[in-house]
């Protein structure tokens, strides 16, 4: 079974009494493993999309499958990054990337050798200890994606995770992401207004817009270029 699957979802917001459509009709499907993005032009209704995954948002027509479960009725375990990294200014590093595994109980269970191998893996090893302001934009937004990374369950949403950094930085962040995407393989969808970067990351591109809630095509980059 994919790992979201979504068939006819529509949702409309109420303004001024008016109805307001910010998703028309909406089918996407992704399988376990796979990394899909989604582009389109601000106010197309990506967000609005992540919120219904994430089981946030309950009031849609159609069906949102995670793992096959239904979100109208369980909310899914998903890791979520918005593009503001939001870490706790008082936490250290260690700290705020722990932060939802204690949260949820399963921090005593957490194999602290990993989490020290993950903070190599990401440049952070000398800095397990710093906090936020003593960082760089690119590694708070390293910090940000380790923690969500680091979340239990198989699907993560990214929403334009790089954003807010230079090009520099964001071709660093992307390398940095692929990296660790191949080695330990979780299902991503990531949102993005940069069709290079959308090419460059994933396995299938979604296009949405300009009518907003629509997608009005579907890229196979997997199909033209095959990963290693
Ligand atoms: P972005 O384009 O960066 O994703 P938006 O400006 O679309 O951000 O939305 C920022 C926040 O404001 C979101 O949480 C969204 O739900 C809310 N929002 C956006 N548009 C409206 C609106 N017309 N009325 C109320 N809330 C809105
Ligand atoms: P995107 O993430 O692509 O920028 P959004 O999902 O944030 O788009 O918004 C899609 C449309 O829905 C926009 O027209 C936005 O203004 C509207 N919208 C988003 N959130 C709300 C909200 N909470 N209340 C009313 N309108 C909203």
């Amino acid at each position: 079974e994919p790992a979201v699957e979504i068939i006819n979802l529509s949702k409309s917001y109420i303004l001024n009494n008016k109805e307001l459509k910010a998703l028309e009709n909406v089918n996407l499907s992704a399988e376990n493993g796979k990394f899909i993005s989604i582009i389109g032009p601000s106010g197309c209704g990506k967000s609005t999309l992540f919120r219904i995954i994430a089981g946030l948002e309950k009031d849609f027509t159609g069906s949102v499958f995670v793992n096959g479960c239904d979100v109208k009725v369980t909310r899914p375990y998903i890791a979520y990054m918005l593009q503001k990294d939001l870490l706790l200014p008082w936490r250290n590093v260690r700290q705020n990337i722990l932060l939802p595994l204690e949260l949820d109980g399963s921090l005593k269970n957490t194999d602290t050798g990993f989490v020290q191998k993950m903070l190599s893996e990401f440049g952070l090893e000398d800095f397990a200890d710093a906090y936020p302001d003593e960082l760089s934009g690119g590694m708070r937004q390293r910090v940000a994606f380790l923690r969500t990374w680091l979340m239990k369950g198989s699907v993560m949403l990214l929403d334009e995770p790089f954003g807010a950094l230079d090009a520099l930085t964001r071709n660093r962040m992307q390398d940095w992401l692929l990296n660790i995407w191949e080695k330990h393989r979780k299902t991503v969808l990531f949102i993005t207004h940069d069709i290079e970067e959308a090419v460059y990351l994933s396995d299938e591109v979604y296009v949405m817009g300009p009518r907003p809630g629509r997608i009005i095509d579907r890229l196979n980059i997997e199909l033209e270029r095959p990963r290693k």
